[in-house]
């Protein structure tokens, strides 16, 4: 399975699709889909998943160097683990995605487009890691269920590394607010309403603790300054092998929270940003600016200061092209 990587690029089924190494054993589910297993019994689930947007390939290099300590020994396995390479069609390509954004797919909420053709090939990606993960954590279970998304941004950010966590009615687990400053982390964003996203969708279904991880800028394959990446590649490997020790208070400590307070939903092609495209992730708005047009809709900031994220009037109608976020204390995220 050292192939792993080249055979998914490759669109290649493996001979063999389940093995074993002297502390553990692998099975292979379908493409850029690998699921690990220790001999001794494992202390929590945890799935990384990588290239959900095709061209977000840091951390592709950061797991396959990972799943080669973990087969060759050199590192230890503590949890079962479900490696997912997002969408291999997009990253053999180099492009975010082919049709759709897989990143909005996730909980059924496929476009309901022209009827009789064949389904945009991230409709059967979404749905077939949606059933991933069902096999994967198909019962309730004691152990701690933990799913990071991880990609790398379109543009530069204030918060060069930052994490956004799904909105979920229950309180998110100290295990996994712990575990950021570890990471280099310094900003969580939570989300105020449901999505179609991955971690969304593995919170909401499974009840695992979820976030989409925000690890630096896009590059193309070999291009990434993997330097730039250790602390995220330290961290997840304490997370894999066990060896990582809880420390909520640093977290409380260190971390800026932000919950969503509006979106900027493009709702036409007239949609205009107000602002300079080269703005950076998390720049703060004063009240009432301008932030973007759509006919006869203005956005504008409505709170006393509101931060900037993900700007992109590129989307297509109907979909977010913006989110506006305001403080919140970290306290928030404890409580139910
Ligand atoms: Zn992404």
């Amino acid at each position: 399975m050292k192939q792993f990587l080249q055979m998914t690029l490759a669109g290649q089924t493996p001979k063999a699709t389940r093995g074993h190494t002297a502390q553990l054993s692998w099975q292979w589910h379908g493409h850029g889909l690998l699921e690990l297993q220790p001999h001794q019994p494992p202390r929590r689930d945890l799935v990384l998943s990588a290239a959900i947007h095709g061209d977000e390939t840091a951390p592709v290099e950061l797991l396959m160097r990972l799943l080669d300590e973990l087969l060759s020994g050199r590192r230890t396995l503590a949890v079962r683990l479900l490696l997912i390479l997002g969408n291999p069609p997009a990253m053999a390509a180099g492009c975010r995605y082919q049709q759709l954004d897989l990143n909005r797919l996730f909980g059924g909420r496929y476009p309901q487009g022209a009827t009789g053709g064949a389904a945009p090939v991230e409709v059967v990606r979404a749905r077939e890691l949606e059933s991933v993960l069902q096999a994967f954590w198909p019962h309730p279970s004691m152990r701690p269920r933990l799913h990071y998304d991880l990609h790398t941004a379109i543009r530069g950010s204030l918060h060069p590394r930052f994490a956004l966590l799904p909105c979920q009615p229950r309180p998110y687990a100290a295990e996994l607010l712990a575990w950021f400053p570890q990471a280099g982390i310094t900003a969580l964003v939570q989300h105020n309403r449901p999505g179609g996203t991955f971690s969304h969708y593995s919170s909401e279904q499974f009840a695992a603790a979820s976030c989409t991880l925000e690890l630096g800028k896009a590059r193309p394959f070999g291009a990434n300054d993997l330097a730039e990446f250790a602390g995220v590649a330290a961290a997840l490997a304490a997370q894999v092998s066990g060896d990582f020790c809880a420390d909520v208070r640093r977290a409380e400590r260190e971390l800026q929270v932000f919950r969503v307070s509006q979106e900027l939903r493009k709702l036409s092609p007239d949609f205009r940003l107000a602002f300079d495209s080269e703005v950076l992730n998390f720049t703060p708005f004063p009240r009432g600016s301008l932030l973007a047009e759509d006919g006869e809709t203005c956005y504008r900031v409505e709170a006393a200061e509101e931060y900037l994220l993900f700007p992109n009037a590129g989307v297509r109608p109907g979909l977010r092209a913006g989110l506006m976020l305001v403080p919140q204390p970290f306290s928030a995220l404890l409580a139910s």
